[in-house]
């Protein structure tokens, strides 16, 4: 028999079941809302609905510099985005209602943007679980957290299940 798991494992494992319903070939994300230890919601990026997904008609690529960290120095380093789609953030706020989310936790795959991040802090959810760093945004992320007392944690040692993990392209 295996060991019971935690729920914490459990509706991170679910965030990682929803994420592979994602077509984007460069980042599959998958969220989902918990209130208590109820289910009330499901998502992963995607095009909106009845539009042709990455799948179909592939990633729509946005170029950006980006300052990063390299030892001591910071380097300006050119990266590409995919914009076709929905964050899952996002998309949990759109198919969830206001009264569901007040007091609630959400469960994602990845460490959310600053975009989503921003969202979900006036969204009235009070803690945000995550397994996957984004260090982009970590900073100021973790301020706005901070600074709107929304409980913000890392399952840094979570393994996702076997089979849900997808190729991830920065
Ligand atoms: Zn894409
Ligand atoms: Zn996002």
């Amino acid at each position: 028999m295996t060991a019971r798991k935690d729920w914490d494992t459990y509706f991170l494992d679910m965030a990682y079941m929803a994420s592979t319903r994602s077509q984007c070939g460069r980042r599959h994300v998958g969220a989902v809302l918990v209130q208590g230890k109820k289910l009330l919601g499901t998502a992963y990026n995607g095009a909106p609905m009845g539009v042709p997904d990455c799948s179909e008609a592939g990633c729509m690529l946005v170029e950006e510099y980006e300052l990063v960290q390299v030892e001591d120095k910071e380097e300006v380093v050119k990266k590409q985005r995919c914009i076709r789609t929905i964050h899952a953030e996002q998309n949990l706020l759109l198919f969830t209602d206001r009264e569901d989310r007040e007091g609630s936790t959400v469960y994602v795959t990845d460490q959310p943007c600053w975009t989503c991040a921003n969202m979900l802090a006036n969204s009235g959810i009070t803690e945000i679980v995550y397994h996957r760093v984004y260090p982009k945004d970590s900073e100021k992320v973790s301020l706005l957290m901070n600074q709107r007392n929304i409980t913000f944690r890392c399952l840094a040692d979570y393994e996702p299940p076997a089979g849900v993990l997808s190729e991830v392209t920065n």
